[in-house]
């Protein structure tokens, strides 16, 4: 076992704390790594706080994470001490069933292994996240990080990057796509930064024009008040995609009508109730709804040498890692621009033992 230590939450009320652990003996087709970054996502506060109901304690949070390469498993085949590598949501799946073969582990018909506040398939141990030191992981949820990506801004991309890239792939945006972004937090500028990368003609949709510089230095085209009835009025129907970042419940029926004919309004954020859509501008305008999880492994590695190619990278905030639980209370009242990541520099045997 490796001796390892972190932050953890112990319960839904208390703040996170320093908290030493063991991380597994390598298996065959483990590896090892230390984690240099790690990003604060939102389900981050959520889980910690026991927010969906499922949580386990002690839990150390983290599932945008970033390091190097330490040690390799006998049987690994795919990465060498010092490669520069990356671990997003989940760390395991069956690796069998009919999506775990299409290469869509997020929706493995067993259910995938989530990064932490989950269990091991093998031993039922719990899983641990990033807000550590060291990880280790089945090379085969490992992502290769390209090198001239910044590591210290490229963690955010393994939840926030992926959660936006992928519906906008399976939606098929390119060049000429009309895709709207709601909520201009983590997952949002993520949205805007992919699509208008990939060539969309990209609106942000915002209760006010406070944001429009923002946005616009983001890569979107314009921002669009969607308390502004005339110009809401206006933009119907002229939308192929919106992605829809908010990630409390709310209100979907002004977006609606923005719609083209078979537009489609995908949920990425909130994960649980809404208020109740009218079913009008569905059917009369053969709309839809939808949701999006994370991408799978390969997908994820499609999006990170996308990125690489792009430079495409999310605007961060860095944090040591005692600055946790303040970034918590930030992050609640969406006061980040735009992601908080966590400088594992700062977490040494002191500061976990102060
Ligand atoms: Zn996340
Ligand atoms: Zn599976």
């Amino acid at each position: 076992m490796m001796k390892t230590y972190g932050f953890a939450a112990t319960s839904c009320d208390a703040p996170l704390a320093p908290f030493s652990f063991e991380r597994r003996e390598l298996r065959d087709n483990d590896i090892a790594m230390d984690i240099l970054y790690c990003g604060v996502c939102h389900s981050d506060l959520h889980q910690a706080r026991n927010d969906w109901g499922w949580s386990q304690y002690p839990m150390v949070p983290g599932h945008e994470i970033v390091g190097r390469v330490t040690a390799t498993g006998k049987a690994v085949t795919r990465y060498k001490v010092g490669d520069a590598v990356a671990v997003g949501c989940m760390v395991d799946s069956c690796q069998t069933c009919d999506q775990c073969r299409k290469g869509e582990e997020q929706l493995c018909r067993a259910g995938n292994t989530q990064t932490y506040n989950d269990k091991d398939r093998i031993t039922g141990e719990r899983t641990y996240g990033g807000y550590s030191k060291h990880l280790v992981v089945r090379e085969e949820f490992a992502l290769k990080v390209p090198e001239t990506l910044d590591l210290s801004r490229a963690a955010p991309l393994l939840c926030a990057g992926i959660t936006t890239y992928s519906p906008l792939r399976t939606w098929n945006v390119g060049p000429g796509s009309r895709v709207g972004v709601i909520g201009l937090g983590g997952l949002g500028h993520m949205a805007v930064k992919l699509a208008s990368g990939m060539g969309a003609d990209v609106t942000v949709l915002s209760r006010s024009n406070a944001k429009e510089k923002d946005a616009l230095a983001l890569g979107a085209d314009r921002l669009l008040v969607s308390t502004d009835e005339a110009a809401m009025a206006k933009a119907a129907s002229s939308f192929d995609l919106i992605i829809d970042t908010v990630p409390v419940k709310h209100d979907l029926n002004p977006y609606m009508p923005l719609l083209d004919v078979d537009g489609t309004l995908v949920l990425v954020g909130q994960v649980g109730p809404l208020n109740e859509p009218s079913t009008v501008p569905l059917i009369m305008g053969r709309r839809r709804i939808a949701g999006s999880p994370i991408g799978g492994i390969a997908q994820t590695q499609e999006m990170l040498d996308f990125c690489g190619r792009k430079n495409i990278l999310p605007d961060c905030e860095m944090i040591r890692m005692d600055q946790i639980n303040e970034a918590f209370d930030r992050l609640e009242r969406s006061d980040v621009h735009y992601r908080f990541v966590i400088d594992m520099a700062t977490l040494t045997p002191d500061t976990a033992a102060a």
